[in-house]
């Protein structure tokens, strides 16, 4: 079994490396006002509210003393005080933000961890002597509300990261920068997929011609997929009425991620959040017999989530998105089938995206968050064993993580790294067996006698937004070649060929190809150049010994080799996977 990162001697390095960044804050600013300093995935941060703006510049400061502090290999000592002696302590040392969550705190003692003369209220864990931090780096300064809460202070989050050795900090630091060059939003920009505009709104993306056709190839390609394996589509609407999110449980537990409603002829309606209720009741409107389940009801359906403004980014955090979205229909006995053939088509569709470094894993219950689940212990404990069997019987590799799952049942989850290094959840797959019994739908079994159905809520892409972004960033842009929203690009050397180059792309439009022409009055270099950084996987460049000899030379994205062939030699040979793979 993998080690937990919350138990590695990583976690408690960043730990201590953040009691160190205070300090060195406490040294530059005096009056600096400490809040919380958590380690985080690939590092740690500290909140300050400082007595006056500090800029990126200042970071170089706080690097210099943390050294200091660092070289002197103060051993980091604990100890514990009374509560009232604690607050007692924090109140005399004038800070506000320990002193309030040191009296919210209702244990009898409190802990704190000193390094030299800074004593730090901390839980810990923590490494034995700062001399353990081998290497660190202040990264970025950021804005956070104390407590996440807007009506609540800003303060200044200071991010780092902290590692055993040089090496290991070195390779993170090269692995950002490869990842600055891959943000999707710097990507998406120069491709032409996406952009954000002010006058329609941060959070609301606007597809551009590639990314619509990049959009419009994923869909359709899923599409078919799920056409094939019994998927029924259908299109439902944006809007619906208040009841079904009070039986859904949205109202009573994700009321905040959802918009204001509105009250329309005495009647009020919600964007909705979901698009479960519709499919139920698509699902509920004619009787069904056991002999019908099950039934797969699909839709690229756009949901609704309020986010706040400083939250937003790109298309990894949008305020209305599409999700890829299905509803499995089922009898308790088809479920590991069904769930099966889910687990299936996400792998078939990930090695066709040619994506290859994603997990699977089971989201449990967590009793550290008990109110957030709905209470049906019996019902949990059947889903979590259906979902562990059916993967340790497909030999599939998962992990499993607690207070993970959706507030209604256990999901699968897909998980990837993005190019930063962070641990994201792509798409999910959910058993349900609460639904159907708020919405009261069912189906005449054997017997001739009502019984309630199962509901497998899946997404094989989740947020196509999201998805859209991550893989943008995956692949820096290279899509393979059947998902490339142009794949051929013409170039004519000079104007005498233009009629050629012309008549090149319409033989390739008729063969449904997605080709482009630059005709533009730049140099041959410069056309190349561009159509390079495009990412466009073929260049056709074309002269007068092409249009003399008919043929087109072929450039290809990943290799300097030429080579001059016929038209039809060129579909043949070069485009083989130009069209969605099966
Ligand atoms: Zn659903």
């Amino acid at each position: 079994m993998k080690e937990r990162y919350e138990d590695s001697h990583l976690y408690k390095l960043r730990h201590s490396a953040a009691h160190v960044l205070a300090m060195a804050a406490i040294e530059f600013d005096p009056d600096v006002k400490l809040a919380i300093g958590p380690p985080i995935e690939n590092g740690f941060y500290y909140d300050f509210q400082f007595s006056k703006p500090i800029s990126e510049k200042d970071l170089e400061t706080l690097e210099k003393s943390m050294a200091k502090i660092i070289k002197a290999n103060f051993p980091v000592r604990h100890k514990e005080l009374a509560n009232s002696e604690a607050v007692k302590k924090l109140k005399k040392e004038q800070q506000p933000y320990k002193v309030e969550l040191a009296e919210e705190l209702k244990d009898e003692k409190l802990g704190f961890y000193g390094i030299d003369t800074f004593w730090d209220l901390c839980k810990g864990p923590h490494v034995e002597s700062t001399g353990e931090i081998k290497a660190f780096k202040l990264l970025s300064i950021a804005g956070a509300y104390w407590r996440g809460d807007e009506h609540q202070p800003m303060l200044t989050r200071i991010y780092g990261t902290a590692f055993a050795s040089e090496k290991a900090l070195d390779e993170h630091l090269k692995m950002l920068e490869e990842a600055k060059l891959r943000d999707h939003r710097k990507l998406g920009k120069e491709l032409g997929i996406f952009m954000i505009s002010p006058e329609i709104g941060s959070g609301l993306p606007l597809w551009l011609p590639k990314g619509a056709t990049l959009y419009r190839l994923l869909k359709n390609y899923l599409t078919l997929l799920e056409e094939e394996q019994g998927y029924q589509h259908v299109i439902t609407s944006e809007l619906g009425k208040a009841d079904l999110y009070k039986k859904s449980g949205h109202l009573s537990h994700y009321a905040d991620g959802m918009y204001p409603p509105i009250e329309l002829d005495d009647e009020v309606f919600y964007l909705r959040p979901m698009n479960c209720p519709h499919h139920i009741t698509i699902f509920g409107s004619e009787l069904k017999s056991y002999r019908d389940l099950p039934v797969r009801i699909a839709e690229f359906g756009e949901v609704f989530r309020r986010e706040k403004s400083g939250e937003l980014s790109g298309l990894q955090r949008v305020r209305s998105f599409t999700i890829n979205d299905a509803h499995i229909f089922c009898r308790e006995d088809q479920i590991k089938d069904e769930f099966r053939k889910v687990v299936e088509l996400v792998r078939f569709v990930y090695k066709k995206l040619e994506l290859n470094d994603w997990w699977f894993q089971l989201s449990l219950r967590g009793d550290a968050k008990a109110d957030k689940y709905n209470d049906n212990t019996l019902v949990w404990d059947k889903s979590e064993k259906i979902l562990r069997e059916t993967l340790r019987e497909m030999n599939v590799d998962f992990v499993e993580k607690t207070d993970e799952a959706a507030f209604y049942g256990p999901k699968l989850d897909i998980q990837m790294r993005n190019v930063n290094g962070k641990e994201e959840t792509i798409a999910t797959v959910q058993l349900d067996f609460h639904l159907p019994k708020q919405f009261g739908i069912d189906y005449i079994d054997e017997k001739g006698q009502k019984a309630t159905p199962v509901i497998i809520h899946r997404a094989v892409f989740g947020s196509m937004e999201r998805f859209i972004g991550f893989y943008l960033e995956k692949t820096a842009g290279e899509f393979p070649l059947w998902l490339a929203p142009i794949q051929v690009k013409v170039i004519p050397i000079s104007e005498k060929v233009s009629s050629y180059a012309q008549n090149v792309k319409v033989e390739l439009m008729k063969r449904g190809v997605r080709v482009e022409l630059d005709d533009s009055s730049e140099t041959l270099g410069k056309r190349i150049r561009k159509a390079e950084l495009e990412k466009i996987p073929y260049l056709l460049v074309v002269g007068e010994r092409e249009a003399k000899d008919k043929v087109v030379t072929v450039r290809s994205r990943h290799t300097a080799e030429q080579a001059s062939v016929a038209l039809d030699e060129f579909c043949s040979s070069y485009l083989t996977d130009a069209t969605l793979p099966r």
